[in-house]
């Protein structure tokens, strides 16, 4: 016969015991292609799409990170010209991992990285708009209605730019730590509103991607997303 049992196949991508993924399935939390499925040893392939609680279970060996890029860091796995890039903060080497979009190589903060080419392309396209959350930290003036005017749009030389939110998360004298969240991937976006609103970045921060955070982990440590997470990415 075709394909895995499902509790077999469940159990290996996480979801506890074999006897526990049995229970899933008894206890109708457990979809596969979009229909509950109550049967037990039902055989799956690697195709179908299988959720638990409405989200999806990586149930092949999909690997998922997240890695907080220190600035100066160049967005691509490898560098033939020896500069630091991606890779040298990935230990295991023996899968191929591809970046979920870029970052400036002066931008800190959270970058995914995964062996699943077509997710990491599909994060990056504009159709999904993925929402991203960036702080910046400016100096100035900063005018009652810089919220509004980056939300309205700001129009840039490659067209209007506008951002999701926007709020002032620190401020010290003219110095401020600003939040914007936007759910486009033009080159520079986030520095180039601001610097056209009058205010040049000092040091951007990636704090979210889409559902995932950057928490507070560490300048230059990668960690594996959790299950939880994988499944609201996929
Ligand atoms: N916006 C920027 O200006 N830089 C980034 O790296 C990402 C978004």
């Amino acid at each position: 016969e075709e394909g895995e049992r499902l509790q077999k196949v469940l159990a290996r991508a996480g979801m506890g015991s074999r006897r526990a993924c049995e229970e899933l399935i008894e206890q109708a939390r457990v979809e596969v292609n979009g229909e509950i499925v109550l049967e037990q040893g039902k055989r799956v392939l690697p195709k179908d799409e299988i959720k638990v609680d409405g989200l999806t279970v990586a149930t092949q060996s999909y690997l998922f990170f997240a890695l907080n890029k220190p600035a100066g860091v160049v967005s691509t796995m490898e560098d033939p010209d020896g500069r630091q890039c991606l890779g040298d903060y990935v230990t295991n080497r023996e899968t191929r991992l591809f970046h979920v979009g870029r970052l400036d190589t002066e931008t800190e903060g959270i970058i995914l990285l995964t062996n699943h080419g077509e997710l990491a392309h599909r994060l990056t396209h504009p159709k999904y708009g993925v929402q991203k959350t960036y702080v910046a930290a400016i100096t100035g003036s900063l005018p009652r209605d810089i919220g509004k005017r980056l939300k309205d749009g700001i129009e840039l030389e490659d067209g209007y730019a506008r951002a999701d939110n926007f709020r002032v998360v620190d401020q010290v004298g003219k110095n401020y730590l600003v939040e914007v969240t936007l759910h486009e991937g033009r080159k520079h976006i986030v520095r180039r509103m601001l610097a056209e609103a009058g205010f040049p970045v000092d040091k951007l921060v990636r704090t979210s991607f889409g559902p995932i955070e950057l928490g507070d982990q560490k300048s230059g440590w990668l960690r594996r997303l959790t299950n939880t997470e994988v499944g609201m990415l996929m």
